[in-house]
């Protein structure tokens, strides 16, 4: 730390993103990247947009917004892109978020929520999960402040249903609840639908994990336009041009192709069900999963020790050194191939320990 960075930021301890490594090649299973490539069509519109490289973007957005708006059934006025959701929920902590209003989230969750509201000096509360890691919507009765839920919840993959959602809404009238849904593509019900009635509710939606666009840096928030328009109000004030014009091309692409999205989304979860049905046959435990990824333990082996195992076979997983989950990986469900070579892996690494 240089002798500069003011005492405010000093004590600031990062999001650490899952391993990015470049110097041998993993079959990745610890960040919840889509095992597909994005569609001809999309990677046709992105090559097209860097024609228009020498300008900016549209600020606005529109024709972005139109085309997600028109795939969810919602009001283009009702979405705003960012530049991944991380921004959204940045935008959320810094529009909804502040010491008379703290954050307030489960204990186990999205590491992202704790770091906005350090950064952003918000106060913040968690609520424990239950001990099957279910979230229990009375837990949120009046939370008495900005509540943040992803769902389906990271890293359990356990998700909430509409009803229940819906029941936290009710008990929070007068504060802003953000349903998280960067997994809700691969099995469960999405909050969309409450929007109508429900003025405190923000959705916010990533194109990188169900959509093959973790690189391109794409999210967005949905919610009643006057939300929408505080959210912007940070954006404009913060980075105007948050979305580059060749992410929003492939973006717009994405939207008109989204069945293809679907499809892949289908497949995962397929692939997630095969998966952990052999997990389970090797003796590991689960939480059922709605996300594209299972979060599994094994009496016979502790979380690290096994990351460890299969990082040496060069098969990345994510592990979390925390309480409650430290017994656990989190296990992205990539092609029915690499799911392959992972089984592999785990019957070697348990019949050597035996
Ligand atoms: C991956 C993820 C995000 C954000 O991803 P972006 O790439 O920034 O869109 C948000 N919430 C949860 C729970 C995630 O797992």
């Amino acid at each position: 730390m240089s002798r500069f960075r003011i005492p405010a930021r000093a004590d600031l301890v990062p999001y650490v993103p899952g391993e990015q490594p470049r110097e041998r090649t993993y079959i990745k299973l610890n960040t919840n990247e889509s095992p597909y490539p994005p569609s001809p069509a999309v990677l046709r519109a992105g090559a097209e947009a860097c024609a228009t490289l020498a300008r900016y973007p549209d600020p606005t957005m529109k024709a972005l917004r139109a085309a997600i708006a028109r795939e969810l059934g919602v009001g283009e006025d009702m979405v705003l892109p960012t530049n991944g959701s991380d921004e959204i929920l940045s935008f959320a902590f810094a529009a909804f978020c502040d010491a008379d209003t703290p954050a307030v989230f489960p204990d186990v969750t999205y590491g992202f929520y704790r770091v906005f509201a350090d950064v952003y000096g918000v106060p913040y509360r968690t609520v424990p999960l239950r001990e099957d890691f279910t979230v229990a919507p009375r837990d949120y009765a009046a939370a008495g402040g900005t509540v943040f839920l992803a769902n389906p919840n990271a890293p359990t993959g356990i998700a909430l249903t509409p009803c229940e959602i819906e029941a936290i809404l009710e008990a929070n009238p007068d504060s802003v609840v953000v349903v998280d849904e960067a997994y809700v593509e691969f099995g469960a019900e999405s909050a969309i639908s409450l929007l109508a009635r429900y003025e405190n509710l923000l959705v916010t939606r990533t194109f990188s994990k169900s959509c093959s666009m973790a690189g391109a840096r794409l999210g967005f928030g949905v919610a009643n336009p006057a939300l929408i328009s505080d959210l912007a109000a940070i954006k404009d004030s913060q980075n105007p041009y948050n979305v580059n014009s060749v992410t929003a091309a492939m973006g717009i692409a994405t939207m008109q192709g989204a069945d293809t999205v679907r499809e892949n989304c289908l497949a995962v979860a397929a692939t997630r069900e095969r998966t952990a049905a052999a997990l389970a046959k090797l003796g590991f435990t689960m939480t059922p999963s709605r996300a594209n990824f299972l979060f599994a333990r094994h009496g016979a082996i502790g979380g690290r020790e096994l990351y460890l195992a299969l990082r040496e076979r060069g098969i990345l997983v994510r592990h979390f050194d925390a309480p409650r989950i430290f017994d656990y990986n989190r296990i992205t469900v990539g092609s029915p191939e690499e799911m392959e070579s992972l089984l592999l892996a785990i019957s070697d690494i348990l019949e050597e320990r035996k």
